[in-house]
């Protein structure tokens, strides 16, 4: 339901900036089926795994902006016409794209490899936030496992956003190490609030550190 709303909301403003078929004619009813099968590419999008997601209703709605690169990065403001000097405000090293913020940034990076190394997991980083998800959820293993595991993208997401948004708007930056510890506090709370079964498994993991 909550899904179905966004996405309304989306082909919403689609019909405004008249994107219109060949012949002309525009149904909203068939711009909603193209945006919930497609994303960026054509591919099927994992936009179930994202509303079924365990995690509070503003994120599941920040985590499907972010899958469809809409998130309102430096990328997404010059796509849309603003005349701005785009950084990435993490590293300070390279323009800020949806891709590199979530995904490739050396200081996001250190927040997947903190989860991948607890979980003893081998990956390779894709290169859209869309094929991270897809590829995250297929490798949740079995079924008590998948409930925390498909949390950790939306998580690092999440996290990462508030420190960019802090450095940008606050300029207050936290230190690696804060952002990594507010991460894996914000992680265990969700799952705690979520009440899921196997919260055993997700002490032991947070115990680890
Ligand atoms: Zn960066």
């Amino acid at each position: 339901m909550l899904g179905q709303f966004c996405v309304y909301i989306y082909v919403i403003i689609e019909f405004q900036k008249k994107k219109h078929s060949r012949d002309g004619s525009l149904s909203v009813n068939k711009l909603y089926i193209k945006e919930v099968n497609e994303y960026p590419g054509g591919k099927p999008g994992p936009w179930k795994q994202i509303w079924r997601n365990k995690v509070p209703t503003k994120v599941k709605c920040f985590s499907w902006l972010v899958v469809r690169r809409a998130c309102s990065t430096h990328e997404k403001l010059k796509s849309r016409g603003f005349k701005i000097a785009s950084w990435c405000s993490l590293c300070n090293e390279t323009e800020e794209t949806n891709n590199h913020l979530f995904l490739h940034c050396k200081v996001t990076t250190q927040l997947w490899n903190l989860f991948l190394g607890l979980t003893h997991t081998e990956w390779i980083m894709p290169e859209h936030t869309a094929d991270l998800l897809s590829c995250w959820i297929s490798r949740g293993g079995r079924k008590s496992k998948k409930k925390w595991w498909s949390i950790i993208p939306s998580c690092i997401w999440w996290c990462i956003w508030k420190e960019r948004n802090s450095r940008c708007y606050d300029n207050k930056a936290n230190s690696i190490e804060k952002v990594k510890w507010n991460c894996l506090t914000t992680f265990y709370f969700w799952c705690k609030e979520e009440g899921i079964e196997d919260i055993a498994q997700i002490l032991d993991f947070i115990g680890t550190l």
